[in-house]
């Protein structure tokens, strides 16, 4: 069975919709054809300052949600980025392969640190992509499911193993990304020109998962539209109505055509109202066993400990390669 690998980072207390159908739904779906590893990234966390309490809480938190959502952790390797050491080694590796400039042209940094100013990022956050590179590398993946947002750095990745293969010898499997066109860019609720993020969006933009579902259907209800009534499907000109056409389709399994047709003529309180209550189905038992997993954190935490483990070996041999390949003295 072919591998796939991606992760998640826990720089929110939940996940959001662009999280769940941009990525995670696909991650649940591939388990049956093939052999996942899935992993929340603790170490890309930290390229912005957390509070130490508050991360150890998110990372518990996300791991939940993972399983929550249908990731059998019989079938997957589930783990903690931290609690497998290659991956930070194998970072290493790969920045010595990475040429500045290369990195410079990552525009999630440039988004992600226009806020402060460049000057006030951290190196972390300038390399990250490269640490992500590492993370996919190390399992020799067929397929990486993740949103739109991280095509350029699967670019990267593909670089990077590409250039290590022809330096010294064929290690590295060129991994192709997994995108699921309809859904790989959810639409923040208040401004539709941005995509929905954990960090930079509003709290009245992104819908998470592990919200109260009756502020999650306010906040569809009120999502930004436009000043016409005609629902129609029309990125370009209608991105907010369009967005939540996606959403309903996705959530629903319903064609936009379909959705089109079907409020046709009824402007956008119906739809928003339909919309507000498929989310309150969805999430509403999606909660509940989320929360109830929380409540047994040793059953979680050993759950996290057999997949580092079995992550770990895989890895790790990976790692062995590169290190003898690279010129480093065996049995370190
Ligand atoms: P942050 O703002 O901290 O970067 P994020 O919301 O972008 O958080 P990540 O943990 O960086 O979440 O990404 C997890 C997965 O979710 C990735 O595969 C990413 O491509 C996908 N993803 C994130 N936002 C969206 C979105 N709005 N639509 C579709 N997919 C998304
Ligand atoms: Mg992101």
């Amino acid at each position: 069975r072919p591998r796939v690998l991606s992760g998640i980072q826990p720089t929110a207390d939940s996940f959001h919709f662009g999280n769940y159908l941009g990525a995670l739904r696909q991650w649940v779906d591939l388990q049956d054809e093939h052999e996942p590893f899935f992993f929340v990234a603790d170490l890309h966390a930290i390229t912005v300052e957390q509070d130490p309490k508050v991360l150890r809480q998110r990372t518990r938190r996300a791991a939940a949600q993972l399983l929550a959502m249908g990731v059998d952790p019989e079938r997957s390797a589930v783990f903690v980025q931290s609690q497998v050491p290659a991956h930070a080694q194998l970072g290493w590796v790969l920045q010595c392969l990475t040429g500045f400039g290369e990195a410079r042209r990552m525009t999630q940094f440039k988004d992600k640190s226009a806020k402060g100013g460049e000057g006030a990022a951290s190196v972390g956050l300038f390399t990250y992509p490269v640490l992500q590179a590492a993370d996919v590398l190390l399992y020799r993946p067929a397929f990486v499911p993740v949103g739109e947002d991280q095509r350029q750095h699967l670019e990267l990745t593909r670089d990077l193993a590409q250039r290590f293969n022809s330096r010294y010898k064929k290690t590295f499997r060129l991994p192709e990304p997994y995108i699921l066109k309809a859904t790989a860019k959810i639409l923040d609720l208040q401004d539709p020109a941005r995509k929905m993020s954990k960090s930079a969006s509003s709290p009245a933009g992104i819908v998470d998962m592990l919200d109260d579902p009756k502020a999650s259907a306010k906040k569809v209800r009120s999502a930004v539209t436009d000043s016409e009534t005609e629902v129609r499907f029309d990125p370009e000109a209608k991105p907010g109505v369009s967005n939540l056409l996606t959403i309903f389709s996705a959530l629903t399994g319903t064609g936009v055509d379909e959705l089109v047709q079907r409020y046709d003529g009824q402007g956008y309180g119906a739809l928003k109202g339909d919309l507000a209550d498929a989310v309150v189905e969805v999430v509403t038992p999606f909660r509940d066993r989320t929360l109830a997993l929380l409540d047994d954190a040793a059953h979680l935490d050993a759950v996290l400990a057999d997949g580092a483990a079995r992550a770990g070996e895989v890895a790790e041999r990976t790692l062995a390669d590169v290190y003898d390949r690279v010129g480093f003295l065996p049995g370190g």
